[in-house]
């Protein structure tokens, strides 16, 4: 067996997957008919499938490989780490060096008072911890009727109980008996589908100003956090007007909440600085971290709390009856770290900021003279495209929402190109280390696909407007 061959051949992978594998937010009945992708390898900003056929992830995986694939250097970390002491736990009175340098790290690194890390296994985990952290700290602080947490329509903060919970997602709400108690959700800054006929700045405030309208109608003594991303991600890179985060931060200093910002995507560079909180000028009281602070390499999730709420839960929080196995894994702490390092030392977040982010930003925008984008929009390495049917009107599709987004993200599989749909908004994510002449193919690849989505809904006879 060679190692760039290493594996059984296409048909046999898809047929156990079929009968063996249960995919995340997949319909298997869907899935096992058609057979699954297998991607076998992955170089810089570049996937492999098992057919041989080379693709460029404009996704970064799932938002996480920021420093893009092949780093031995991460791979060397995991097998130091493994080879010295590959997992204990941190519940008991111990720690190990991995995760106390981590954690003094990422207080080194996040943005203002940010100076204290509670570890979890994944984005998911870390939110779970900020629901039950941010109601016992205000219990601790006798205040325990301070429970409700106030997220966004259209949200995503993971899929466990308390995460799908936060997060606003309605198809996931409908599985499973969700949310869970005292979360409640306003609406999202989403000036492109949502704004009618106000300005972008008018809408912005106006969705901020729901936080309060929430706060007041719950009543203050009964709110507990707000939580939400700079940018929402998987909702469709939905970036807020820039009257919405000022509004919000008045908001949130106006009234006894506290501010809960999900970094999980916008962490570690995505937006040109190292945190969406710093591009926004948001003064969090909690962030949530994952995905880029390990840049997927391995599973890991974090919550760092502000002085203020560090300190008052030290000091009148008693036992936190809560923790995971592998909080502070430490194999994951000293591949993070690791992470880190490179980014550092290879200024990799700069050089996002000052080249590659804005060449991505002038090609991307020109995207909207496509006949089939609606509006462009982008925020340092995270983009989207809206497909609609009446650019003029800024009207959808008749076909039901998603039809047409599927399409493209096929179209663009078969010319190489990794970009994620939702619903008929296409979106990227690339790694940060993508290069200028790599953002130039990834245009030229989406520009394509774009055209033979075009073909393909004339041929189709789809090319009507929601009434
Ligand atoms: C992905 C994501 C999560 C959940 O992270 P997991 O590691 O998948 O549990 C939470 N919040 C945001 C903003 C995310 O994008």
């Amino acid at each position: 067996m060679h190692t760039l061959d290493n594996h059984l051949p296409t048909a046999d992978l898809q047929a156990l997957d079929a009968a063996h594998h249960l995919h995340p937010f997949t319909d298997s009945a869907e899935l096992n008919d058609k057979g699954t992708r297998v991607i076998t390898r992955a170089d810089g900003v570049y996937l492999t499938d098992s057919d041989g056929k080379r693709l460029l992830d404009a996704m970064a995986g799932l938002w996480c490989v920021n420093i893009g694939y092949g780093r031995v250097e991460l791979a060397d970390a995991a097998r130091r780490q493994m080879l010295q002491i590959p997992y204990y736990n941190t519940f008991f009175q111990t720690a190990h060096p991995p995760v106390i340098e981590l954690a003094a790290g990422l207080a080194d690194l996040a943005p203002g008072d940010l100076n204290r890390v509670f570890f979890a296994g994944s984005g998911s985990e870390a939110n779970d911890t900020n629901i039950r952290m941010v109601r016992h700290y205000w219990a601790s602080l006798d205040k325990p009727e301070k429970t409700v947490i106030i997220s966004r329509e259209n949200a995503y903060h993971g899929s466990t109980l308390g995460g799908a919970s936060l997060g606003g997602m309605r198809a996931m709400h409908a599985q499973g008996g969700l949310p869970i108690a005292n979360i409640e959700h306003i609406r999202q800054p989403y000036w492109y589908r949502e704004g009618g006929d106000m300005s972008p700045a008018e809408f912005g405030l106006a969705r901020a100003r729901e936080l309060e309208q929430a706060i007041a109608r719950i009543g203050e003594d009964r709110v507990a956090a707000f939580i939400a991303e700079p940018v929402q991600g998987a909702g469709g890179v939905i970036i807020p007007p820039d009257s919405y985060w000022p509004e919000i931060q008045r908001i949130c200093d106006e009234h006894e909440i506290l501010l809960i910002v999900d970094e999980v995507i916008c962490g570690f560079g995505r937006t040109g600085k190292w945190f969406g909180s710093q591009t926004y000028d948001i003064r969090p009281d909690i962030i949530t971290l994952a995905k880029g602070l390990s840049s997927g390499y391995q599973p890991i999730g974090a919550s760092i709390l502000s002085d203020r709420v560090a300190d008052g839960f030290i000091a009148h929080g008693g036992e936190f009856a809560h923790g995971y196995t592998y909080s502070g894994h430490p194999v994951a702490c000293a591949v993070a770290l690791e992470n880190i390092r490179i980014l550092r030392e290879e200024r990799i977040v700069e050089t996002v900021a000052d080249q590659t982010a804005p060449h991505l930003r002038e090609k991307w925008l020109q995207l909207a003279d496509h006949p089939l984008i609606g509006e462009a929009r982008i925020a340092g390495m995270m983009g989207a495209i809206e497909l609609v049917a009446d650019k003029a009107g800024r009207r959808p599709f008749e076909a039901s929402e998603g039809t047409i987004g599927l399409m493209c993200r096929e179209h663009c599989f078969a010319n190489g190109l990794v970009m994620r749909h939702v619903g008929d908004k296409m979106i990227i994510s690339p790694p940060l280390v993508i290069s200028k002449a790599e953002i130039d193919e990834l245009l030229v690849l989406a520009l394509k696909s774009l055209d033979d989505t075009l073909r393909d809904i004339h041929d189709k006879g789809l090319m009507k407007a929601a009434a």
